[in-house]
């Protein structure tokens, strides 16, 4: 046999241990824009609960109408990285926006939040510092800390004395960085930022946030995390994505102090070695920054649906996650009654995901609901409406 007849045949058994465990992931076919009400491909008009849209932005006419402009005034394309000659002011302009609204130094852009994660911690630390990590951060934090020789510390979820304790472990390092997502995407929980700022005060360490889930959703105003902690200007490092709240069409920066910035533009290779981002999406991301800093409507309607639906859900009588962001966690614990739970869902016309181990520790798997300023108080209704249902039908509430 060849060599690739072999590993087809090692793909293939992967493959089907990956189906019989009940993991293969397939992908539903959506025929419209995305949104609250969106159409799939069997002509089903559903409701979605799953997308990152939290701003409901994915859609907005404003947002579109600039990115066809600037595909008129600057074309398609830059077909070439930031430094050689794929910056234009554009670029420049989204930055500036950026910082103006985390309240930071300086900006630099990536193609997405998984290359600003990527490629943050190797050009900044060495062998003789400490990278001390959230056990529950996103998998692009995990791959970028993997790239650089830092000593790694790891604390469990949100938990301030494990967090304490890996911090005196790392005494010995030069520097300190404390890596935390601003919101966990599975339980929609907080990271304790306070906190985590008075411990990295006590141990002499800087800070990163990822606000990826938290950007434009948590603190009054949406600016995330430092808002909701009153701590705008007091963090090291922010990243976040353009691809959830932002307008959910693709980018990511990191934002904080000048000289990292600075350093991360003369030494973060997915900067250096991969292409600009196109100007239709920098010109969107800079109208949609203007938005932001015109109207809070969206975070007020965003907030009023969250408190509306959780508020709703537990009435029904469903046990959902204490949450601070705008993931709500329906937990139903068992693996194949969130299964069946969803799809009983998709049959009501509200397309929801369950997610179950590995992606959750086993027994708590859940359904997890994913609210929208985009949605209006008759979407949510329909979908309480359709958990209550399909609650009582599989004997998850009375
Ligand atoms: C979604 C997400 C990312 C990846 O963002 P992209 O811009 O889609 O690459 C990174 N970190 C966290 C915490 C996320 O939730």
């Amino acid at each position: 046999m060849d060599t690739y007849s072999n590993f087809k045949k090692y793909l293939q058994d992967e493959l089907s241990d990956i189906k019989s465990a009940g993991l293969y992931k397939n992908e539903r076919i959506i025929t419209s824009p995305q949104g609250a009400v969106i159409k799939v491909s069997t002509g089903q008009e559903v409701l979605n609960f799953c997308a990152n849209n939290y701003l409901g932005l994915s859609d907005n006419k404003e947002l579109i109408e600039a990115a066809k402009e600037a595909m008129d005034s600057r074309g398609f394309g830059m077909s070439s990285v930031r430094f050689i000659c794929g910056t234009q002011d554009l670029h420049k302009q989204l930055e500036a926006a950026i910082a103006n609204y985390f309240g930071t130094e300086d900006t630099i852009l990536y193609a997405a939040c998984f290359d600003a994660n990527g490629g943050v911690f190797e050009p900044l630390l060495t062998d003789q510092d400490a990278i001390i990590s959230d056990s529950l951060n996103h998998a692009s934090i995990i791959d970028g800390v993997r790239l650089c020789k830092a000593v790694r510390y790891r604390y469990a979820n949100a938990d301030m004395e494990d967090l304490e304790k890996q911090l005196q472990k790392a005494q010995s390092q030069r520097f300190r960085l404390i890596v935390t997502d601003g919101v966990f995407s599975m339980d929609g929980n907080v990271a304790p930022l306070d906190k985590i700022y008075e411990l990295a005060n006590k141990y002499n360490a800087m800070i990163m946030v990822d606000e990826s889930h938290s950007a434009g959703v948590v603190g009054k105003t949406g600016r995330g995390t430092t808002e909701l902690f009153d701590l705008k200007g007091q963090i090291e490092i922010i990243t976040g994505t353009l691809g959830k709240a932002f307008g959910g069409a693709i980018g990511g920066f990191t934002t904080g102090k000048k000289e990292i910035i600075d350093m991360l533009r003369q030494r973060s290779r997915p900067y250096l070695f991969s292409n600009s981002i196109p100007p239709a999406i920098a010109a969107a991301g800079i109208r949609m920054f203007e938005m932001m800093d015109r109207t809070n409507e969206l975070q007020d309607k965003l907030h009023a649906n969250t408190d509306y639906f959780v508020t709703k859900m537990q009435e029904a009588g469903f046990d959902i996650k204490p949450t601070q962001s705008s993931i709500c966690a329906v937990m139903l614990y068992d693996a194949k009654l969130s299964q069946d739970m969803a799809a009983r869902m998709l049959d009501e016309g509200i397309y929801v995901t369950g997610f179950y181990y590995p992606v959750v520790p086993k027994d708590l798997a859940r359904i997890r609901v994913q609210i929208s300023a985009g949605h209006k108080t008759e979407h949510l209704d329909k979908c309480i409406a359709a958990f209550t249902k399909t609650g009582k039908e599989l004997g998850v509430i009375k």
